[in-house]
């Protein structure tokens, strides 16, 4: 890297990788590439990287020699250089002033738009938001706990639905027009495997929309599982495991999948305690596991265990390089419910389990729907703009709002510490 020369004047700018947010008396510059993180706190250096963003700077500021020479200045520049995120130019080497095109949010349709249309008509194209829809075929208040846990991420009560099972041709008409634009994710949910008996129908009809399609099962359902449900091509398995765990029950589990020859399995641990996270290790094992994740599950009486393993750190929220793609999509969606439906076997669609029906299957449309949650729902475009995380520098580096942070009653799961 050259020396800087202290008598020369020069041009400063970022690269279009790196990505800046300035609270109050706080930066922070992120490149984005490797995710190297500057905080600034110098009123100096603030001024000078929040000017870089007026409208008539372009991305591109003058530092002449006596700002060069400038302590502060000087070692900031030195820094932004070793670290690859930004440059200067001599001006003398150079006829004009350069440019520099500033990454700006610009989503194709602008949702806030849409919001205050409330009213117009919704566009067919809306449908090609729909990237994931779980189904639960049918629903039996004793056996669906398991299942609700998997979506609210709580160890609630599930709500009194009765025993359904869902009319198949009903959820098919109202899922077809997504059959133009398919699906990335289908998770169909089985609860109770005697109350749902013909997963042979499926593959005629809604399995053919997604890309990926899952079942979810319990392990501790076996006994009434159709085998039928194993011998669908292309599918996929997910199987819940809670605590504490029948041994027998998963032992027959796997020796039936493993009769079955059934490859396509990630099990889920659905872990409340650090005991529960060593015993699901101890399972892993003993069963030569390959394709697994855990799920915590807040109980209500189990915060020490978030705020120990699950809350995240400053050191957390940079360990991984995040995109831009990703920063901007933060700040305008929720990634973990954009584009998501979830419909109970009684026909009731939600965006999350955790908030307002929008809908039921045989009432509404597809395309109703999605403009409900879109003009009116809380959970696509739920974002990390309440306090104190609209006053945080991180504030689109962590991952958008979850339903943890709804069921522990807290919008900041983390150990980030800072004045609002
Ligand atoms: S306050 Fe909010 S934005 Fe800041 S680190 Fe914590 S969770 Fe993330």
């Amino acid at each position: 890297m050259n020396n800087i020369d202290k008598n020369e004047d020069f041009w400063f700018y970022l690269e279009p990788y790196v990505y800046i947010n300035v609270i109050d008396n706080q930066g922070l510059i992120y490149n984005t590439l490797d995710s190297k993180t500057i905080i600034v706190n110098n009123p100096i250096i603030l001024n000078l990287i929040t000017s870089l963003f007026l409208k008539e700077n372009c991305g591109v500021i003058k530092i002449s020699s006596a700002d060069i020479k400038n302590i502060d200045i000087y070692n900031f520049i030195v820094e932004i250089r070793k670290n690859f995120m930004g440059d200067i130019i001599k001006i003398n080497d150079i006829d004009a002033k350069p440019i520099q095109i500033v990454p700006l949010l610009n989503l194709q349709r602008d949702i806030k738009r849409m919001q205050k249309e409330f009213g117009m008509d919704y566009k067919a194209s809306d449908i090609s938001y729909i990237n994931s829809i779980s189904v639960f075929l049918d629903y039996d208040l004793n056996k669906s706990h398991q299942f609700i846990k998997y979506f609210t991420k709580h160890n609630m009560h599930a709500k009194d639905l009765g025993n359904n099972i869902i009319l198949l041709d009903t959820l098919w008409k109202f899922l077809y027009p997504l059959s133009a634009y398919g699906l990335n994710n289908l998770e169909i949910i089985i609860c109770n495997h005697s109350l749902y008996t013909k997963p042979n129908e499926l593959k005629d009809s809604v399995l053919k929309l997604a890309v990926n399609s899952y079942i979810l099962l319990s392990y501790n359902n076996l006994s009434e599982i159709n085998a039928d449900i194993f011998k669908i091509e292309n599918l996929n398995f997910k199987i819940l495991i809670d605590f504490p765990v029948i041994q027998k029950s998963l032992k027959n589990f796997i020796q039936c999948l493993n009769s079955e020859n059934i490859k396509r399995v990630e099990f889920v641990f659905q872990i409340t305690s650090k005991y529960d996270y060593y015993l699901s290790n101890k399972i892993i094992k003993e069963n030569a596991i390959k394709n697994y994740i855990y799920q915590p599950i807040y109980t209500g009486g189990n915060i020490g265990f978030f705020e120990n393993y699950i809350f995240l750190s400053e050191k957390d929220i940079v360990s991984t390089p995040i995109s831009r793609r990703e920063i901007f999509m933060r700040q305008v969606i929720n990634s973990f419910d954009f584009g998501r439906l979830i419909i109970l076997a009684n026909g009731d669609i939600y965006s999350n389990l955790l908030g307002q029906k929008l809908g039921n299957i045989i009432s509404n449309t597809v395309f109703e729907v999605i403009h409900k949650e879109l003009t009116l729902g809380t959970n696509w475009l739920n974002c990390r703009s309440s306090k104190p995380c609209n006053k945080c520098i991180y504030q689109y580096l962590c991952p958008s709002p979850s339903n943890y942070e709804s069921v522990i009653d807290r919008s900041n799961l983390c150990h980030v510490k800072f004045e609002v």
